[in-house]
């Protein structure tokens, strides 16, 4: 079972809060507020400014805001100061991917550094050993994939009893059909009596009625209209036969100025198809999928993340909540099936109120989605052709026209999990 609390450490050195620092006016303690200036904010975003006040007192929250706009932060801050100081577990956040686990747990270490509390993180595809070690050593928080936290409570290594604070980030895809069933599972574990938050960029207003099981008078906070893309990113479609796909992809990359691209397919296989393609063109290409082995995934990110690789093609398995600075442009080589999935997709450029590019290319078959994501985002979206490629005819060129009225279906209850 959940090992005792350690003890406590000795007091840590709070550096003095700058008089600009506005995340003490939201009600925050020096101990958290410096943590949040050392990482070189003072000014919160609209999510934080509201989210905060509302969880500091207790309430249950519905946080919904674009993509890359702070929300990690704005449930990381209250909760580590509700916390207070080190104790038994007492708080779990979920999160639908372990590169998405690992961020997390990364910002509660940075805005957790003033305080004395100790946070892991744990997911699959590695070995238990070191997860084991960090729960014995003793947790207020822990950052999960729903699968292997299972295992651990299973194996009794972990218990849910003390949970006073639960967080289901990227809910709409935590309760989505492939996950719901551990989701569900290990809510049933926590005890009734706690605080439940929510966070999304799209959460689609049916959820509020599909979770009154799991949450006790939310309040529900908007930032934006609800499902909107990322205000800092332009969209483009770009009309093309199957056929040419990759030859277009080529001319795109070579006509465009990029920094650094994430190219998104929709199967493991395309995705390895696309790459080894790139890589024979003389690209530094990195790929992400759920059949690649984490270490395969780590070193991708990182390398991606440093430079290493101009280049990575993924899966959705990277599409929602990875912050990675300096993703000048998105590409979807396929166009995603889902709106939801374009809206975190597109959003892993434009972050934290830089600007992003995001060129979806379009065949015939996949208008429909292109018509569903213009409804979705509710907006228009500029076609275009490149000048002096080759075309191949589509009767994909024709339709310039306004998207018809399209019926959505939520994609709660659909899909599921480590597929991508
Ligand atoms: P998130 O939406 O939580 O992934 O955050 C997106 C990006 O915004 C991350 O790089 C954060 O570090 C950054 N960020 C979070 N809060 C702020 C803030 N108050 N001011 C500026 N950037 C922020």
């Amino acid at each position: 079972m959940t090992p005792k609390p350690r003890p406590t450490r000795a007091p840590i050195e709070v550096p003095a809060i700058s008089e600009d620092n506005e995340f003490v006016g939201l009600g925050l303690v020096p101990a958290i507020a410096a943590a949040v200036e050392a990482k070189g904010y003072t000014q919160p975003t609209p999510i934080q400014s509201e989210a905060i006040p509302v969880i500091l007192s207790g309430r249950d929250v519905i946080g919904s805001a674009q993509t890359g706009t702070g929300k990690t932060a704005a449930f990381s801050l209250p909760i580590l100061q509700k916390l207070g100081e080190h104790g038994p577990l007492r708080c779990l956040i979920l999160e639908p991917t372990r590169e998405l686990a690992l961020q997390v747990d990364e910002a509660l270490q940075t805005y957790g550094k003033f305080v004395d509390l100790s946070a892991t993180v744990i997911y699959g595809g590695v070995g238990y050993g070191s997860q084991r070690d960090a729960i014995a050593s003793g947790l207020d928080i822990i950052v999960a994939t729903p699968g292997r936290l299972l295992d651990h409570i299973e194996q009794r290594a972990i218990s849910l009893s003390g949970i006073q604070y639960l967080v289901l980030d990227e809910v709409d895809r935590m309760l989505d059909m492939g996950f719901l069933p551990d989701v569900k599972k290990i809510i049933g574990m926590c005890p009734t009596e706690r605080q439940t938050l929510f966070f999304s960029a799209t959460i689609p207003p049916e959820l509020e009625g599909l979770t009154k099981w799991c949450l006790r008078d939310p309040h529900t906070i908007e930032i934006g209209r609800r499902r909107s893309a990322a205000e800092t990113v332009s969209h483009a479609f770009y009309p093309v036969v199957e056929s040419q796909k990759f030859a277009l992809l080529e001319n795109i990359l070579e006509s465009t100025n990029y920094e650094s691209v994430l190219i998104f397919c929709r199967t493991k296989h395309g995705a390895d198809f696309v790459a080894n393609r790139l890589e024979r063109k003389e690209h530094k290409v990195a790929v992400m999928h759920s059949n690649r082995s984490q270490s395969e995934r780590t070193e991708a990110l990182k390398g991606f993340k440093s430079g290493k690789y101009e280049v990575m093609v993924a899966t959705d398995v990277a599409a929602r909540g990875l912050d990675i600075q300096g993703v000048t442009h998105v590409i979807n080589y396929d166009t995603p099936l889902h709106p939801e999935d374009y809206v975190h997709r597109i959003g892993r450029t434009g972050r934290a109120q830089t600007e992003g590019d995001a060129y979806t290319l379009l065949t015939e078959e996949e208008m429909k989605y292109a018509f569903a994501i213009e409804r979705f985002i509710n907006q228009k979206i500029e076609r275009r052709k490149i000048e002096g490629f080759p075309y191949v005819y589509s009767a994909v060129f024709a339709s310039q026209e306004a998207a018809p009225a399209t019926v959505f279906r939520s994609r709660l209850y659909r899909g599921s999990k480590e597929r991508r």
